[in-house]
């Protein structure tokens, strides 16, 4: 099942969306009422009730306003660095990795796992407001995210998929000059809308995340095309590692790293630039397609 947040006449809903015919409809639960929120309905999953909202009226998918399947995170997106070897070494070669001493480290022995604010997302369609004045290496991160279901602590390898309820696509936007200057990559990682994310959830039952193509353009120009099978940490990994640490909740996103071709992989970089026009499409997950929207067109306060 494909599910959205979306606005529709005024109000926010979660819908499912029927992608042949382009309609969606109004998601109900066995008690007859709607969830708030995505994370409402994922909490609340066993209590779906598909037949009730087969019967829903459908809305033509032209006429709602697609928002990010999960527009504000409860907590930080989970993120992790350096996750494609030919990412991991284009990225220590071009200077900003301020994790990397030489080309031996390119390739990490653990996971590095970061984190995006939750204030950072967006929806597909919204505007990447350019920070003129704060950073001019704007960069864009293919990247298949990850939904958690249900919630663990101390989650084995074998069990990790069990916790997964979905699959989005995220933009791991990120101010290159940032990220290098401050060691932590936070900041350059949580500017406001450096997180688009859509443009919808599809269920985990109906994806094989180990092998999805994934790929970016800039302006049409294809800059990212690799494959999920070549991820150095796979999700199950990536899901033990993290719930080592903490309980993993139900909504928490999970952002599963980049491929080659990202701007700073290019001599000289190739930083965004106002007007540019990104689109991620991974797999039969969708496409997400966000503009960088002029400097004036930022507000200033
Ligand atoms: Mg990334």
């Amino acid at each position: 099942m494909r599910v959205a947040s979306v606005l529709a006449g005024g109000a926010r809903l979660v819908v499912s969306i029927d992608d042949k015919q382009q309609l969606v409809r109004p998601i109900r639960l066995a008690d007859g009422t709607k969830p708030a929120s995505m994370i409402e309905l994922i909490e609340r999953y066993d209590e779906f009730d598909p037949g009730r909202s087969k019967n829903e009226q459908p809305m033509p998918l032209a006429d709602v306003e697609l928002l990010a399947p999960i527009p504000r995170p409860s907590r930080n997106v989970f993120c992790v660095g350096k996750n494609y070897h030919t990412h991991a070494r284009e990225f220590a070669r071009s200077g900003f990795d301020s994790s990397a001493t030489g080309d031996k480290d390119a390739i990490p022995t653990a996971p590095y796992i970061f984190t995006k604010a939750p204030e950072s997302v967006i929806g597909p369609g919204s505007p990447i407001l350019y920070p003129a004045g704060v950073s001019d290496s704007l960069d864009y991160e293919a990247e298949l995210a990850v939904i958690i279901g249900k919630p663990g602590r101390k989650i084995v390898s074998d069990d990790a998929y069990r916790h997964v309820w979905g699959y989005t696509i995220i933009n791991d936007v990120t101010a290159r000059d940032w990220q290098a200057r401050h060691k932590q990559w936070f900041l350059g990682k949580s500017f406001e809308t450096f997180c688009p994310m859509g443009p919808w959830v599809v269920t985990a039952d109906e994806v094989d995340p180990e092998s999805l193509d994934i790929r970016c353009w800039v302006n049409n120009e294809l800059r990212q095309d690799a494959n999920t099978r070549d991820l150095i940490f796979d999700i199950p990994t990536l899901i033990a590692t993290i719930s080592a640490t903490m309980t993993l909740l139900p909504g928490d996103v999970i952002a599963t790293g980049t491929p080659a071709g990202v701007g700073i992989g290019f001599q000289p970089p190739r930083y965004l630039q106002p007007g540019d026009q990104i689109t991620i499409e991974i797999g039969s997950l969708g496409r997400l397609t966000n503009a960088v929207a002029a400097p004036s067109d930022t507000p200033t306060s």
